[in-house]
C-alpha cells in the first residue's frame, strides 16, 4: 500500500515533458512529499536496512548456518576457523539485490506486510491513482489511528486500480494506453468523507479510510479506462464495485468484524474533528498518476 506523488517534486531526479502530455519523473521518494504539520508521518526504512519483519525475524532472507536445510550444527568444518581462498568479486556480488528490487522488497515486506504477487525479476510493481495529498487529512488521521490502534498509512492517494505487476516492456504501452482512455475526462472534485474499513485480497490486512461521496462517477470512468487497457495485458481489473478511498490507516490481521459495527458512531465523532476544515474532503482534481517500480508518470486531465 504503501507510495506515491507527483506535484511539488523539487530536485533529485529526471522530470521529461513529452509531446502526448504525459510526464515521467524516476527515482523521487514519494515521502518526500510535502508533509502536513500537525502529526508526524512514519517513514519508511532506509533502502540498506533490512525489513522489519526480517529483522524480527518473521521473513527467511538467505540461509543462515542455522536456518541451513543441513544440520551442520556439529560440524568440525564449521568450528575450526578455515583458511579461505578470496572469491572474485563478480562472485562476491552475483546474489546482490539491485535498487529496483532493494526498493520494491523494503516497500513490501515493511512492517510485516507481504507481497501480493512474488517478485520476479524485471516485473514491476505499479499502480493507478490519484494524489489527494493536498487535502487536510493529518488530524482526522491521527485521530482515527488512535481510536482504533491503527498503523498511519505512509501516503495519501485514491487507487484506480490494483497494484499490478508490469514487465518493463510493457510500461510503455500501457502508459500510452492509459493516456488514451484518460485524454476525453474531464477535471473534476472528490470528496472523501465517509468512513470505510476494507481488507485486502489475501485478509491479511485491514485499512481504514474515506470513502470517496463525491466524483465518484469520473473515478469509475478512470478506473475503467484502466481496465480496458490492463486486460490486454491479462491484468486483473478493479474491484467490482469498487470503492473509492483513501486508507489513513492500517493494521495487519483481518479486523473486519471488530472495527465496521464501530464506524457509524466514529463518523459522529469525527464530525468534531473536522467541524474547523472548509470543505472537509473536497478537492479538484485535475490530474492522475501512475507508479511503476520507481518511476511516475503524470496525466493531466482535460
Ligand atoms: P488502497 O488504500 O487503495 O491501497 O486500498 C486498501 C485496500 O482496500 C487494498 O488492499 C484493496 O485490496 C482493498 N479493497 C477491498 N475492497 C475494495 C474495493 N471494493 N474497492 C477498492 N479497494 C478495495
Amino acid at each position: 500500500m504503501a507510495l506515491s506523488l507527483l506535484a511539488d517534486y523539487s530536485s533529485d531526479g529526471t522530470d521529461s515533458d513529452s509531446d502526448d502530455g504525459i510526464s515521467v519523473v524516476i527515482n523521487k521518494n514519494p515521502q518526500q512529499k510535502k508533509q502536513h504539520t500537525r502529526t508526524e508521518r512514519t517513514r519508511p526504512p532506509p533502502r540498506t536496512k533490512r525489513p522489519a519483519a526480517a529483522q524480527s525475524g518473521k521473513v527467511k532472507t538467505k540461509f543462515s548456518r542455522s536456518e541451513s536445510v543441513l544440520d551442520n550444527s556439529h560440524n568440525p568444518e564449521y568450528d575450526e576457523p578455515q583458511e579461505s581462498i578470496p572469491l572474485p568479486s563478480t562472485v562476491l556480488t552475483m546474489f546482490d539485490k539491485t535498487e529496483e528490487q532493494e526498493a520494491l522488497d523494503s516497500a513490501v515486506f515493511h512492517k510485516g506486510r507481504v507481497r501480493s504477487f512474488p517478485h520476479e525479476k524485471n516485473n514491476w510493481a505499479s499502480f493507478i491513482y490519484i494524489d489527494v495529498s493536498d487535502l487536510e487529512l493529518d488530524e482526522v488521521r491521527s485521530w482515527l489511528v488512535k481510536e482504533l490502534d491503527l498503523e498511519p498509512t505512509e501516503d495519501t492517494h485514491v487507487s484506480l486500480s490494483r497494484t499490478v505487476s508490469l514487465r518493463h516492456h510493457w510500461i510503455d504501452p500501457v502508459i500510452q494506453g492509459i493516456s488514451q482512455g484518460f485524454k476525453d475526462v474531464d477535471r473534476f472534485t472528490i470528496k472523501l468523507d465517509k468512513l470505510a474499513v476494507y481488507l485486502n485480497d489475501e485478509r491479511t490486512r485491514t485499512f481504514v479510510g474515506l470513502e470517496a461521496t463525491g466524483g465518484v462517477p469520473q473515478l469509475s470512468k478512470l478506473s475503467k479506462a484502466v481496465d480496458v487497457v490492463l486486460r490486454d495485458f491479462s491484468l486483473p481489473p478493479f474491484y467490482y464495485p469498487p470503492s473509492f478511498h483513501v486508507s489513513l490507516g492500517w493494521c495487519l490481521g483481518n479486523r473486519l468484524k471488530d472495527i465496521h459495527p464501530q464506524l457509524s458512531s466514529l463518523e459522529l465523532k469525527m464530525l468534531d474533528v473536522i467541524e474547523e476544515v472548509d470543505d472537509f474532503g473536497k478537492l479538484f482534481v485535475k490530474a492522475a498518476h501512475c507508479k511503476s517500480g520507481n518511476r511516475f508518470f503524470d496525466f493531466k486531465l482535460k
